[in-house]
């Protein structure tokens, strides 16, 4: 199948690592142009590097993503640069555990910066572009947006905004036939999941327990697998596909996991 997405320009938030480096790797093999915002510079280099060297095409902006204005300064560098937009993945994004008892709410509005408001912000700056392209919006959401983990309620207010404006964002953007879609992972093996794992009491023995928990193979979902739907969304190959939160899980969330 051919994707048609050759030339295209797509910015990835948080695309140098994680499931964001996996989306970036996917775009240009499909030969995008694909934009790296992310807030390390070498990370983001290197992740450019690897790209050029497999004959891809990408551009870094070192930016932190959580100062609003930043995120102007994103779209407009893109449009300065490439003159278009295609395509915008709202990626970055961190498990930061602002709790209801253990947090304070200077911490959750901090949260929200992280998670949540520049999802808004780069939409809302990229509109434009995104209009004249008729491009599309992917989302990478989260499980805890529907289950719930307990000690993090920025991040679950976020995850869950995030839900709540993919249908927002499809409805008001039916008009200029802009898509937007959000892929929900659960388990995948990154930088952030690992830094995650190694901050509890019993790494191993939680890992084993909760890769015996996911339903479809017993393992991690894989950056990869993401980036794959993520990358059809993105595609005119999925062009009657708008409003849709789609659970790149194993199963993880609807299946039951006490049987499965
Ligand atoms: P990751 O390994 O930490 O990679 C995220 C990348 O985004 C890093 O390069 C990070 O930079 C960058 N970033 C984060 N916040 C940023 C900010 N405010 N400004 C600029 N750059 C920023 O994370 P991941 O596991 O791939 O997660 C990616 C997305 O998937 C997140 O939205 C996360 O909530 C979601 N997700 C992941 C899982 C999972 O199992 N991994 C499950 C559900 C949802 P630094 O390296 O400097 O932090």
């Amino acid at each position: 199948m051919d994707l048609q997405l050759k030339d295209k320009v797509v910015i990835v938030t948080g695309g140098a690592k994680g499931i964001g480096e996996a989306i970036s790797k996917t775009l240009a093999k499909e030969g995008s142009w694909v934009i790296i915002a992310g807030r390390n510079e070498a990370d983001n280099k290197k992740a450019v590097k690897e790209i050029e060297a497999g004959g891809g095409k990408a551009y870094s902006i070192a930016v932190e993503l959580s100062v609003t204005e930043n995120c102007k300064k994103v779209i407009d560098e893109t449009i300065h640069q490439f003159g278009r937009i295609d395509g915008l993945v709202n990626n970055a994004g961190v498990n930061d555990g602002v709790g209801l008892e253990k947090g304070d709410p200077e911490r959750f509005m901090e949260s929200l910066q992280k998670n949540l408001i520049h999802y808004y912000c780069l939409a809302h700056y990229a509109l434009p572009e995104l209009k004249k392209s008729k491009g599309a919006i992917v989302n990478i959401g989260s499980k805890v947006s529907v289950t719930g983990q307990g000690n993090t309620s920025g991040y679950a207010a976020s995850k869950g905004g995030i839900n709540a404006l993919t249908r927002e964002w499809a409805v008001e953007l039916l008009p200029y036939s802009i898509r937007v879609n959000t892929v929900l992972p659960a388990e995948v093996w990154t930088p952030l999941y690992e830094h995650w794992i190694n901050s509890l009491p019993n790494p191993a023995e939680k890992l084993a327990s909760i890769v015996s928990r996911i339903p479809l193979e017993k393992r991690f979902t894989t950056s990869e697998e993401i980036a794959n739907t993520t990358v059809f969304l993105l595609s005119p190959c999925s062009s009657h596909t708008t409003g849709q939160i789609l659970y790149v899980d194993g199963g993880y969330v609807h299946l039951d996991r006490a049987i499965s």
